[in-house]
């Protein structure tokens, strides 16, 4: 089985995101949802783990809820920010 280097927290922001993104205020584009998912990335602590593929989900389960809050919240202010500066082509139609 393949052995991967992941970090937990990116696996974990790209979920919450997809969870709360028909909440959110903003463009939901590639570029904005990057944007908004690496900004929020940058304020949370990364958690490295070596693993097999199929294992990574059930690390995933291992956060808490006060964790998920912390995600929630970052994400909320990172769309936001990426509202306020968007750098999605302008003359795109959203
Ligand atoms: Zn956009």
């Amino acid at each position: 089985m393949e052995i991967v280097l992941r970090n937990l927290t990116e696996d974990y922001v790209m979920l919450v995101y997809n969870e709360i993104a028909p909440t959110l205020d903003c463009c939901k584009c590639d570029q904005c949802r990057l944007d908004t998912i690496s900004y929020a990335l940058n304020r949370l602590k990364p958690r490295y783990v070596v693993s097999s593929e199929g294992e990574l989900m059930t690390k995933l389960c291992e956060f808490d809820y006060q964790f998920e809050t912390t995600v929630m919240s970052e994400l909320t202010k990172a769309a936001k920010v990426v509202k306020e500066n968007p750098r999605h082509k302008l003359n795109k139609d959203q």
